[in-house]
């Protein structure tokens, strides 16, 4: 009798301890809207989704996560694709795992978890960091179709140069000098003007649209007259925004999520807001830092929109990612000499559909921070189309990027304490 009323009251802690983390790490970072808080609830139970606000008054879930299921439902989401995870949310409702589906997803037929040797001297031995160099393009007809490119005239100099071939430049410098300390380092791509399933766009254009055409066809995605217009017609920016890009960020988002790394590194520069084209030089120049979070009352309209918000909360690691933020949004400052966005800015992206978390770092619902499974930062260090900027970029690329790529570096070794 005693040894229940001990375990009894364990678990109660337990159960407690989640209901409370689960609550303030959803209300801190995950809603943004208040029309969120229809889709979802955390309570004595578990966590549940809901496909609409009357299905939560009828309290009918659209998939429940007991408490005791927190830890398979983790391996769920580490273990399987994301087709199988949405056959799995799907079926759910508020049945409980059965028992061969807790087998399956017990930590046995989970892979083996590192284990961290410090032993060889290296600081980063045994950690696994994933990289992605933001964009595609290496060179300027590539980053015209893509839209990331600097081409203007500074003070009488013509300047040009693209994001792309930046946040690669980075990755390949921090992948490096990560490696040199011993860490495990995956990119998901290494090429210039190629994607992470290692196609240039003008290949893939050429040689896998038609078939992915004809499967929408096939499934009257598309018509025959539109699937005609695009194949034939088409401008290489719609193709390469509406077909093109979506895919490649699905595709690195899995392979991210296949490496299983401890951390992800998103490399992007950033611009001035409110211009279409980064061609008119302008006097601002900030950094900030992007993670996962804040969710919009249309961010929640399907069910495989749905599952990634119930996976993100599960995995809970946004106490992780506002860390990692807040090293480099800070790290950004010292190496490069340029200030976080100020607080009380008026950029629209900022104020109306990202969530403050601490100076010039914000939760943002971007495709790759809402799909990858570890913690994140997603660096959008300086305004590339800032006067003094560009030419410090366009003269003296190789020096700007180094102290772009010190900035990730000494930010990931303060996350995992290494000095
Ligand atoms: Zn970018």
């Amino acid at each position: 009798m005693l040894i229940f009323q001990a375990k009894c009251f364990v678990f109660a802690q337990t159960v407690d301890d989640l209901f409370k983390y689960y609550t303030r790490v959803a209300q801190k970072y995950m809603v943004k809207s208040k029309h969120i808080a229809n889709y979802y609830s955390i309570d004595a139970k578990g966590i549940a989704m809901y496909a609409s606000a009357s299905d939560k008054k009828k309290n009918n879930p659209e998939c429940l996560i007991y408490w005791d299921e927190i830890e398979l439902y983790k391996n769920l989401i580490h273990s399987k694709d994301k087709k199988e995870q949405l056959e799995y949310y799907k079926s759910k409702k508020d049945k409980r795992f059965t028992i061969i589906e807790k087998r399956r997803l017990s930590l046995g037929n989970m892979p083996p978890q590192k284990s961290i040797s410090k032993s060889k001297g290296k600081k980063l031995q045994g950690y696994k960091i994933a990289i992605d160099p933001g964009h595609i393009a290496g060179s300027m007809d590539i980053a015209k179709i893509e839209h990331r490119f600097i081409e203007m005239d500074v003070k009488g100099k013509k300047v040009s140069f693209c994001e792309g071939d930046l946040t690669l430049r980075v990755a390949n410098l921090l992948k490096e000098k990560l490696e040199r300390q011993g860490a495990t380092v995956f990119l998901t791509r290494s090429r210039p003007n190629t994607t992470s399933y290692g196609n240039s766009f003008k290949h893939w254009r050429k040689t896998y649209m038609p078939e992915i055409m004809n499967e929408a066809l096939a499934r009257k995605k598309i018509s025959k007259w539109e699937r005609n217009r695009l194949l034939l017609r088409a401008r290489d920016s719609e193709i390469f925004h509406d077909y093109f890009l979506p895919r490649d960020l699905e595709m690195r988002a899995s392979l991210i999520n296949a490496f299983n790394p401890d951390i992800t590194i998103v490399i992007h520069f950033n611009a001035a807001p409110k211009k279409k084209k980064w061609d008119m030089p302008v006097k601002e120049n900030y950094n900030m830092v992007f993670m996962p979070g804040a969710f919009l009352a249309d961010d929640l309209s399907n069910p495989a929109e749905r599952m990634e918000f119930l996976n993100l909360l599960v995995l809970g690691n946004f106490d992780k990612s506002a860390k990692l933020s807040g090293n480099l949004i800070k790290e950004f400052s010292k190496q490069l000499d340029v200030p976080p966005i100020p607080i009380n800015n008026k950029i629209p992206y900022l104020q109306k559909i990202s969530t403050f978390v601490s100076e010039g770092v914000y939760c943002r619902n971007l495709k790759l921070c809402r799909q990858v499974n570890s913690p994140l930062c997603y660096g959008e260090s300086l305004y590339q189309d800032n006067e003094k900027e560009a030419i410090r970029i366009f003269e003296n690329k190789d020096k700007r990027v180094k102290q772009v790529a010190d900035a990730y570096y000494n930010a990931i070794l303060q996350y995992f304490s290494i000095k």
